[in-house]
């Protein structure tokens, strides 16, 4: 079954389909907006503008899953809506995907919202569970459309599409919950049009000229503040609210801001990075060299790789920056040699290329407690290991590593989405008598655009992406 399993981090894989499409609200073939989309009629679980579309979907994956999900049509128990709870949806779905063996916290964590569709060629095949999980439901009585009578079927609320009302129930959520899916719809929209403008997987707003004096990111109270005031983006400082909303009339401008918001996803890896440099280094603002070694790295933060020269940019004295990818999902392929470490040198912008400043980055496959025994390892200024989920997923290949880090000869960096995770971690770390420099809190510089958590404790829950973050304490 493992090649059917949804991937429970979907957020590293960036070919996944977005969150509108696995809703049937985009052609799940060419993820277009249409008002004329037609379901498969067999399993009526995707949908799509044109017979061609249907055609191309169906070649590609559609024909192996198809009948299966009829088959899963068929097979689904009947709890009345009178009587229905979220949790007779949630333990549908744990049955449906066969979750036996499955550990129910994999898919407590399995978030919705993907960041970097790339090409045709290369978009992973829509898992059978995938589709199964994403599957509308009523918001109200938490009945699938297989399950409504009479071959009734569920509405979409047609303010963010993501959400379903059958015909026996009230057609509306609160306003502040669709407002919120609303801005997840919209980062869909920028995702399959950078993708087809560029071929691009993510985006981010840099700061366009490195700057010539330092300011410490903590002086900044927001996102809002960060653009408006430390970045380049003082025009947009009466266009839009703290939440990165936009205020004005301009599509074009809309488009910039909504862009702005999306990029925060990215950048936010960058940012905590910032901050915790701050806490961690006194003499942060005349450095010349900083060396950076990233954890568990995997796709988010391979694809925030161009936007390390934020910190260039940032920090007016720093010339020379290392980063070292480490981990078990670390791609092979990145244009460099593994075996020698020769690093990889980002291409920065003229400026700093002009200044002699340069970013160079090596990686390494492996987990990280064995990568300190190798002859290429050098002591980092920090560690950081983004949602790492250390404590309910993959304990056992992450335990080695964390024991290490509790007394490690560096600082490291830990961030989380959810609360929960946070309080394992805290359990964990406690028993190793780690230490903190920072204690566990919500990050200033967390993503500002949510994800869809599908099987949360309630409907339409969101995460956002490194929402927690605390600091370890070197030894
Ligand atoms: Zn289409
Ligand atoms: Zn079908
Ligand atoms: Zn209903
Ligand atoms: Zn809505
Ligand atoms: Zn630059």
């Amino acid at each position: 079954m493992a090649s059917e399993d949804p991937n429970p981090d979907s957020d590293s894989d960036p070919h996944q389909a977005p969150t509108l499409a696995l809703k049937q609200a985009l052609c799940f073939s060419c993820w277009d907006v249409s008002s004329n989309l037609n379901r498969c009629s067999a399993c009526k679980r995707v949908s799509y503008c044109s017979a061609k579309c249907q055609k191309q979907d169906w070649n590609r994956n559609h024909k192996k899953i198809c009948k299966k999900l009829v088959a899963l049509n068929k097979q689904k128990g009947y709890v009345p809506s009178a009587g229905r709870q979220w949790n007779d949806y949630y333990d549908e779905q744990e049955l449906d995907l066969g979750s036996g063996n499955r550990n129910p916290s994999e898919l407590r964590i399995f978030v919705g919202y993907v960041h970097s569709p790339v090409t045709d060629e290369n978009r992973s095949p829509t898992s059978l569970g995938t589709i199964t999980i994403y599957e509308p439901y009523c918001y109200h009585c938490y009945r699938r459309e297989s399950q409504l009578e009479d071959g009734a079927k569920l509405n979409a609320c047609q303010y963010c599409l993501l959400t379903s009302f059958c015909p026996s129930c009230q057609q509306t959520h609160p306003s502040a919950e669709c407002s919120t899916l609303q801005d997840i719809a919209a980062d869909d929209k920028i995702i399959v049009d950078l993708r087809r403008r560029t071929g691009k997987s993510s985006t981010f707003s840099p700061t366009k000229f490195p700057r010539k004096q330092h300011f410490l990111l903590s002086s900044a109270k927001d996102w809002y503040d960060y653009y408006t005031r430390l970045s380049d983006m003082g025009g947009f400082r009466s266009k839009m609210n703290r939440d990165l909303k936009y205020l004005a009339n301009d599509p074009e401008e809309r488009k910039l801001v909504e862009y702005m918001r999306c990029g925060t996803n990215t950048t936010t890896i960058q940012l905590t990075l910032i901050a915790a440099l701050e806490a961690v280094i006194p003499n942060i603002s005349t450095r010349g060299s900083i060396n950076i070694h990233i954890i568990g790295a995997a796709g988010a933060e391979f694809n925030s790789v161009p936007a390390f020269e934020e910190l260039l940019h940032f920090l007016p004295s720093l010339t020379a920056l290392q980063l070292s990818f480490v981990g078990l999902n670390v791609l092979e392929d990145l244009k460099h040699d593994t075996e020698t470490q020769n690093p990889h040198t980002l291409q920065c912008c003229t400026t700093c290329t002009k200044m002699g400043r340069t970013i160079s980055i090596t990686t390494w496959r492996g987990p990280y407690h064995a990568y300190v025994d190798t002859e290429f390892y050098k002591t980092p200024d920090l560690a950081a290991a983004f949602r790492s989920g250390f404590s309910v997923d993959e304990e056992e290949d992450w335990y080695p590593t964390i024991k290490y880090l509790a007394h490690a000869p560096h600082p490291t960096l830990l961030t989380a989405a959810r609360y929960f995770e946070i309080q394992g971690e805290m359990g964990v770390w406690k028993n190793l008598g780690a230490e903190f420099v920072k204690n566990a809190e919500v990050n200033k510089w967390k993503g500002m655009s949510p994800s869809l958590t599908v099987c949360g404790d309630k409907p339409n829950e969101v995460v956002y992406r490194n929402y927690w973050w605390y600091i370890v304490k070197q030894r």
